[in-house]
C-alpha cells in the first residue's frame, strides 16, 4: 500500500535518547528545555528572529488572529485546508472569500481590493502547497488600506522567498508541524512575527494569558506544546536537508514522466525557492481525476484530493462571493504520494497507472 504521505521518523535511538533525558529531568511540559532547544534550532535553521512553538497549526492561526486583535471581515481564499477558514469563524470574524490565481493557486491580488469594506481588518492568505503568495502585491494593498497580514504558512517549511524563509513575511506567519507535514513534531505548530508587541501578546496567549507567575496580561488559551513533541522536532531538524533534497528529486522524477500527459502542474511564484512539500497535478476534468483515482486505489495507491472540497461550500460560509477558479481547481487537483522513503520504482509504477488511465 502506498499512501499520499508517510511521516518521516528519525533513528529510534536518537528519539529514545531525548526521552531518557526528559525522564531524568521529569520536566514534561511548560516551556521546558527541549521546547527551548527546538525554538533555538528553528530560529538558527530558518534564520529568523522569533519563533514560538505551539500545540498545532490551528491554534497558531487562532492565536495570530487574537493577538492582532482582528475583528469584522478577514479576506481569505477557499483554496486551503479547512482550518484556515474555521479559525476565522472560531475567532468571531467573517471570512470573505477571494479567488486564487490559476497557475500558482495562491490568492489573486487583483481580486483583493474589490473585496475590501469598512469592516475589513486583515488578509489571511495561504502559501498553497508551500508555494509563495504574491507577497509584494499583498503588502502594497495591506499598507494602502491599513490591513494586517497573516500567512497560513502551514506548508512553507524550507521555502524561501527573495532569499528569506517564508515565515519572515506578514504581521504573523503560522506553521503546522503535524505528522503529515514536511517537518513535523507529531502534533505541533509555530507562530512567527517580527513585531515585539505581537510576539509578547502571542507568548502570553499561548500560556493562559500569564504575564508572569502571578498576574495575567490578556485573555489566553493553552497553546503550549510538550517536551516529547519538541524532542521529535529536535531529532527531525537534523534531517531536514536530506528531506528537502529527497522531495526535490522525487518531484523532478514525477514531472519527467508526467509532463507529456494532459495534466497541469503548479506554477512556482517568481522569487520563490520551493520546498516540494506536495506533488499536486491538475486533471483536465473531474471525471478523469475520478477515473485515475479509482485505478490507483485498485493498485492500493491512495493519493489525496487536497484541497477538496472548495471551502466556499462549507455549511457555515454564507458570503456569496464567486470563486470559480477555486471551485474548478479543487474539483480537478490531486496530490500524488510524496514522502522520504518513496522509491524510484514506486514513482514509475504510479505514473504508469496514471498514464494508462488517461490514455484509455
Ligand atoms: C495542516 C494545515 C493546517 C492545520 O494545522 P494542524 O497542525 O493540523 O492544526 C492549517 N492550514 C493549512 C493550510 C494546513 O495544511
Amino acid at each position: 500500500m502506498i499512501n499520499v504521505t508517510k511521516p518521516f521518523l528519525p533513528p529510534k535511538e536518537d528519539y529514545q535518547n531525548q526521552i531518557n533525558q526528559i525522564w531524568e529531568r521529569q520536566w514534561l511540559t511548560n516551556d521546558g528545555p527541549v521546547v527551548n532547544a527546538l525554538e533555538r534550532g528553528l530560529k538558527d535553521y530558518l534564520k529568523i528572529e522569533h519563533a514560538l512553538f505551539v500545540s498545532n497549526g490551528t491554534i497558531a492561526l487562532q492565536i495570530a488572529i487574537k493577538a492582532l486583535e482582528l475583528t469584522g471581515e478577514i479576506i481569505t481564499t477557499p483554496f486551503s485546508f479547512v482550518a484556515t477558514t474555521s479559525s476565522i469563524v472560531w475567532e468571531n470574524c467573517t471570512p470573505v472569500m477571494v479567488d486564487i490565481l490559476p497557475g500558482s493557486l495562491t490568492i489573486d491580488p487583483t481580486k483583493i481590493e474589490a473585496a475590501i469594506t469598512p469592516r475589513t481588518s486583515a488578509i489571511l492568505a495561504t502559501h498553497v502547497y508551500g508555494n509563495a503568495c504574491e507577497i509584494e502585491e499583498i503588502e502594497k494593498i495591506a499598507k494602502k488600506h491599513n490591513l494586517k497580514i497573516i500567512y497560513d504558512a502551514a506548508h512553507a517549511f524550507g521555502t524561501k522567498y527573495k532569499g528569506k524563509s517564508l515565515y519572515a513575511y506578514g504581521d504573523v506567519s503560522t506553521a503546522s508541524f503535524h505528522a503529515t507535514k514536511l517537518f513535523h513534531t507529531i502534533e505541533g505548530g509555530a507562530v512567527f512575527t517580527n513585531n515585539p508587541d505581537t510576539l509578547k501578546s502571542m507568548s502570553m496567549m499561548r500560556n493562559f494569558g500569564y504575564q508572569n507567575g502571578t498576574s495575567f496580561g490578556c485573555v489566553g488559551i493553552n497553546g503550549k506544546n510538550s517536551e516529547f513533541h519538541a524532542a521529535m522536532g529536535v531529532c527531525n531538524l537534523l534531517h531536514i536537508e536530506s528531506i528537502l533534497e529527497k522531495r526535490k528529486s522525487q518531484s523532478e522524477r514525477y514531472t519527467q514522466i508526467l509532463k507529456s500527459l494532459p495534466l497541469q502542474f503548479i506554477q512556482i511564484t517568481e522569487g520563490c525557492e520551493f520546498n516540494y512539500a506536495y506533488y499536486p497535478v491538475i486533471f483536465q476534468s473531474e471525471a478523469q481525476l475520478l477515473k485515475t483515482v479509482a485505478a490507483l486505489n485498485e493498485a492500493s495507491i491512495f493519493p489525496r484530493r487536497y484541497f477538496y472540497p472548495c471551502l466556499s461550500t462549507l455549511p457555515y460560509i454564507t458570503s456569496q462571493n464567486n470563486t470559480p477558479v477555486s471551485m474548478d481547481i479543487s474539483s480537478r487537483v490531486l496530490c500524488l504520494p510524496l514522502f522520504h522513503t518513496l522509491t524510484e520504482t514506486e514513482i514509475v509504477f504510479i505514473c504508469d497507472i496514471i498514464s494508462k488511465s488517461l490514455q484509455s
